[in-house]
């Protein structure tokens, strides 16, 4: 798989999946047995969907030919099965608008400012696109590019965080791992959470607890309820409440928030597709929407008998899959085996069987 660099004019594209959990991910593979080579694009900024984010050392027993798999496993299964069809990866971004365009085409762009335009798209969106969940208060939106970062990781943050006074805010293991990485390369850190209690493995609240006795973290126990900046924008403190309900004010030059990740809809209901309370309505021979050319599979779509289970989703991308080539081929396409099809061996870059 490889990464793309955004661009402002479109890409063109045979296939642009939505969303790369575990459904997306096979929907790719699909795909590429069929000859069609896809995009794939997600919100998170790594692959796995629901299985990465929400279960990845859990186990799951009913994936055929699979006995038991972590969440995880699960996903790095998927990426071995579709590496022969490299997908072009857009991660870490979320697609905001969906157009049909006047010749057939269908024009995407996502919030990192790419822009595809696809013969067909795949949306997998699952529950909804994995995002951080935002500070509410007042100025928040306001602020600079910069000065406010969800969620960045380790490097992101160190390097943000170089000679700035930085609030860390959150109370989970990531906002305890952002406050220990920037501790060294920060001029102060404060990890501001509502209460004064932590969740993270021991090893890192024991770092925590130590560099809090020495004076290079301090904690702040309380509630954002503004951002205060100068005339120029910049950023210069935090309006607070404490615990005890009075105001107080934090100067920082940087606020780094790590307040979770969570699903939402997002602009899926404005893209003109057909709806049935929050998913998108599909005929279950093809699994298009009511946008010809747009199909969708996995947890976002919605038929009678529809279960919220990945080998559904599984079936579903396979018949989406055939439904595209057939369109794109205009007559019906005959059934191929890997076993036996030395064409898909050969997509599949695997020597013919003898
Ligand atoms: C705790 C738990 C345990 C489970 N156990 C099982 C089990 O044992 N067996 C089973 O079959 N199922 C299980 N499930 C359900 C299973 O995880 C889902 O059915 C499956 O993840 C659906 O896959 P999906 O690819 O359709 O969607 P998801 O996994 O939800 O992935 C959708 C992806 O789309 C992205 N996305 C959405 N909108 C956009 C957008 N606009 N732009 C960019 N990206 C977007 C999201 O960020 C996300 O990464 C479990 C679920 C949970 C929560």
């Amino acid at each position: 798989m490889h990464p793309s660099p955004s661009s402002p004019t479109p890409q063109a594209a045979d296939a642009v999946v939505i969303g790369a959990g575990p459904v997306g991910l096979f929907q790719v593979f699909q795909l590429g047995l069929q000859g069609i080579a896809a995009h794939l694009v997600d919100a998170l900024p790594h692959v796995g969907g629901q299985c990465a984010e929400l279960y990845p050392d859990k186990p799951i027993y009913d994936i055929p030919g699979i006995p038991v798999c972590t969440g995880q496993g699960l996903v790095e299964l998927l990426q071995r099965q579709i590496a022969p069809f490299a997908p072009t990866l857009h991660l870490g971004q979320q697609v905001h608008t969906l157009a049909a365009q006047a010749e057939g085409r269908i024009l995407l762009t996502t919030t990192a400012g790419t822009a595809l335009l696809a013969r067909s798209v795949f949306i997998a969106a699952g529950v909804g696109a994995f995002v951080p969940r935002a500070i509410k208060a007042e100025g928040v939106e306001a602020l600079a590019p910069g000065q406010l970062l969800y969620h960045p990781d380790a490097a992101t943050a160190t390097r943000a965080a170089a000679g700035k006074r930085v609030v860390v805010h959150g109370g989970d293991e990531a906002a305890v791992q952002a406050a220990l990485d920037c501790v060294d390369a920060a001029a102060q850190v404060l990890l501001l959470h509502r209460r004064d209690a932590f969740q993270a493995a021991p090893a890192l609240l024991a770092q925590l607890q130590a560099l809090r006795e020495a004076g290079r973290i301090q904690v702040v126990i309380g509630q954002i309820t503004g951002v205060e900046t100068a005339p120029d924008g910049t950023l210069q403190a935090l309006a607070l409440l404490d615990p005890q309900g009075e105001p107080q004010r934090q100067p920082l030059d940087l606020l780094l928030a790590y307040l979770g990740i969570s699903p939402r809809l997002g602009p899926i209901a404005d893209w003109g597709l057909a709806m049935d309370r929050k998913q998108l309505t599909v005929d279950t021979a093809t699994f298009a929407t009511s946008v010809p050319g747009i199909y969708a599979v996995g947890d976002i779509n919605t038929y009678p008998g529809k279960r919220k289970l990945i080998l559904c989703g599984f079936h579903e991308a396979t018949l989406a899959a055939f439904a595209e080539a057939e369109r794109q081929a205009g007559h019906k396409l005959p059934l191929e085996y890997t076993t036996s099809s030395e064409r898909l061996q050969a997509r599949l870059g695997v020597a013919p069987a003898r």
